[in-house]
């Protein structure tokens, strides 16, 4: 009885606090393991929905939920769009080295008086010693990591400071902990879970079938004008163009401006202020295309990317599911488009040495996708990669 009372409140506030009518695949679960106090490890592809698996609970608990998070705009993006749903601003606060300190006192009051539900944190910050004594003497509903494949060294966006988040949190407080992350690989998990001391944890595996992403590889020839035809067709769409290098990326921005397309580089080249402000523009739709290195889109929430252009193939299978799953997260369409030189066939096959089966079968698939294009020509319409077994 209990149970389903719980359910009908949860869902009375998936509806109050999101607008949203039914969960999302496992959200429920997680939701509820959450709640309950246990452990939980969620492993959801990128778009799945993974940052409503601790909001949700942040929102309904009594005190305030701590939530890792790896870049100052991932935050930003989420406490903006939490305050959007919120009545007041205090409810969701983010702790970094950008506050001044009288925005860091207005963070900490609000934590004393109960009105935060979600402190979106750094590990830098989370690991300063005035932070830790501050939040040891608040109440702390659990902890969230999400982005947890940067606690894992073999985590494409590993950072070592992330490993000490254990130590910590057992110094501020003894609740439970929710880790989130779109790698899926046995060993990057087996690290995060190890890591974290949560091997008891309840964990989650979505299945990483995206039917709404459309694969298509094509060689690289006359690549500027192909770009330019597709980018188009498609006007005012959202789409991301990622290439290896910098210098490419600012050749690729120049040529598709010359054309008449609202496009902006991204990379780590660029001063952080542009970079800052480019991302900002994308987000808000003031430009339709995005030309980056993989220093862009980590978590950052742009549901309607319309199209993912590989300009270059990626350097690991890791950053070609993140980067290709940034398109179509609302569940509308998501073309990804790969350009591939003969070279590139080699550099695929590389990739597959010493992965997982599962993880090979993918591989495999994305090289019998550019090799029996090379081979025939024909461009087939296929529903790929995520379609195999990942996990
Ligand atoms: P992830 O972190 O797993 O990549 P996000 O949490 O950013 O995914 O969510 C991706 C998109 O799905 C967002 O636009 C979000 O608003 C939407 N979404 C999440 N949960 C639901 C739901 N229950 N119903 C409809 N849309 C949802
Ligand atoms: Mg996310």
């Amino acid at each position: 009885m209990s149970v389903v009372v719980q359910d009908i409140v949860l869902k009375e506030s998936l509806k109050r606090f999101f607008g949203f009518d039914e969960f999302k695949g496992e959200q429920e679960g997680i939701v509820q393991n959450v709640l309950s106090g246990k452990n939980t490890f969620v492993i959801m592809p990128t778009g799945g929905g993974k940052s409503l698996c601790y909001q949700l609970p942040a929102l309904i608990s009594e005190g305030t939920a701590i939530i890792v998070s790896p870049l100052i705009a991932l935050m930003k993006n989420q406490v903006d769009a939490i305050r959007q749903i919120s009545e007041s601003d205090s409810v969701a606060h983010f702790l970094n080295s950008s506050l001044t300190k009288t925005e860091t006192r207005k963070v900490k009051e609000d934590i004393t008086n109960g009105y935060t539900k979600l402190l979106y944190v750094a590990p830098e910050s989370l690991t300063k010693k005035e932070n830790i004594e501050f939040l040891t003497g608040v109440k702390i509903s659990f902890f969230a990591i999400d982005e947890a494949h940067c606690i894992s060294e073999w985590g494409h966006d590993f950072r070592p400071e992330y490993r000490r988040l254990r130590e910590i949190f057992e110094k501020i407080s003894n609740v439970p902990i929710i880790a989130l992350t779109a790698t899926a690989t046995p060993k990057v998990q087996h690290d995060i879970q190890k890591n974290l001391n949560m091997l008891d944890a309840t964990i989650f595996k979505m299945s990483f079938n995206r039917n709404n992403l459309y694969y298509e590889v094509r060689p690289k020839r006359n690549i500027e004008k192909e770009i330019i035809k597709f980018i188009k067709e498609r006007l005012g769409k959202s789409g991301i163009i990622y290439c290896l290098s910098r210098k490419k990326v600012e050749e690729i921005a120049e040529v598709l401006q010359v054309n008449g397309i609202n496009a902006l580089p991204y990379h780590a080249g660029l001063d952080s202020a542009v970079r800052a402000k480019h991302q900002d523009m994308f987000l808000m739709e003031e430009t339709d295309v995005i030309v980056a290195t993989i220093a862009f889109g980590m978590g950052i929430d742009k549901p309607d990317v319309r199209f993912v252009i590989h300009h270059d193939i990626p350097k690991s299978l890791e950053s070609y599911y993140q980067e290709t799953g940034r398109a179509g997260r609302d569940g509308g369409e998501g073309h990804c488009l790969t350009f591939y030189s003969y070279k590139d066939i080699e550099k695929l096959e590389k990739f597959l040495h010493g992965k997982p089966i599962s993880e090979q079968e993918v591989g495999r698939q994305l090289l019998y996708e550019t090799v029996s294009y090379a081979e025939t020509s024909i461009c087939r319409r296929k529903y790929t990669s995520y379609k195999v077994k990942l996990i």
